[in-house]
């Protein structure tokens, strides 16, 4: 099977990597030649091109390009396609882009890996970057289910934990468990860096360990895909931080107020949440 991949970065070249290791043949589009270049000679893809129409012969292809490019490279990726291609998507917010590519193509089907990391590029392409992580199908009523089931095999094959849920439904719960973290770490980091005694935070940024360096990761990743984040999910984006507002503001008032019991409560019920995430 001839897979087709847009847009060779982290999550492009990684999912090509996977995919070659299947043994199928891997071709890959990228805005820049030597992100092309880069692709061939480190065998991420069998074959690389600037040119949309190298996906001609493509079964599978799979839109990688940040969010705001996707539905605009499926406009230019038609006039090239088989008529009986599918091609799904990686984006990090599923709502705007399945409404907008389901109606320029309709063997179109919107996926989403909760994988990846604070790199960007074909540099930070890497091996198994989706073994056991959840990947997320948007399948809509007129979702042709031949494509659901080619898109799901493929996606399982490379390890990844099938989920399927509206789009609406998935960007509401990303909302929770990716996007509202985005934020908090970012404004987390922001808070730090306000510190006016420059001792103060030279010491600070010594001391930093385990602690900050979790909390501090995705807020120090990669600021193009936070930006569409809060671009393309901003109704439920700020949904999340309201809540989360108001659930910073109760803690503040009880350790304002001296009342441990109640902090102490939040954080045995918060340290008991909080497996609930991971099972
Ligand atoms: P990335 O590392 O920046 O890779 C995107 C690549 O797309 C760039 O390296 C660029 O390659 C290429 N590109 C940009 N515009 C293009 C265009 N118009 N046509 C063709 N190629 C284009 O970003 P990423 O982290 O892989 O994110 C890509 C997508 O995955 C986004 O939609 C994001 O929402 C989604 N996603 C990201 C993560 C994550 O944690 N990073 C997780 C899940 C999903 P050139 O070098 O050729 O310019």
């Amino acid at each position: 099977m001839k897979i087709g991949i847009v847009g060779l970065g982290l999550i492009g070249g990684s999912l090509a990597l996977d995919l070659r290791a299947l043994g199928l043949e891997v071709l890959g589009v990228s805005r820049q030649e030597k992100t092309c270049q880069i692709a061939e000679e480190k065998a991420i893809v069998h074959q690389a091109s600037v040119n949309l129409s190298l996906l001609e012969q493509a079964e599978v292809v799979f839109i990688c390009t940040p969010i705001e490019a996707i539905a605009p490279t499926l406009t230019q990726l038609i006039s090239h396609l088989h008529p009986a291609a599918i091609v799904t998507d990686v984006g990090s917010v599923k709502a705007p882009i399945v409404k907008q590519c389901s109606q320029l193509w309709a063997n179109f089907l919107g996926g989403h890996p909760m994988a990846g990391n604070a790199n960007q590029g074909i540099e930070a392409a890497t091996n198994n970057l989706f073994t056991g992580a959840p990947y997320v199908l948007t399948p809509q009523a007129n979702t042709p289910p031949a494509a659901v089931a080619k898109v799901r095999e493929i996606v399982a094959a490379i390890g990844s934990r099938v989920y399927f849920s509206t789009p609406e439904e998935h960007d509401r719960a990303v909302a929770w468990i990716s996007h509202l973290p985005l934020i908090v770490s970012a404004s987390l980091i922001d808070a730090c860096m306000s510190e006016e005694n420059s001792a103060t935070l030279l010491l600070a940024q010594h001391l930093a360990s385990s602690g900050f360096r979790d909390t501090s990761r995705v807020g120090g990743g990669n600021s193009e895909l936070g930006l569409m984040i809060a671009r393309y999910n901003r109704p439920e984006l700020l949904r999340s931080l309201t809540q989360y507002r108001q659930s910073l503001d109760k803690l503040i008032h009880h350790i304002d107020q001296q009342n441990w019991q109640e902090v102490q409560e939040t954080l045995d019920s918060t340290q008991q949440a909080r497996s609930s995430f991971f099972r």
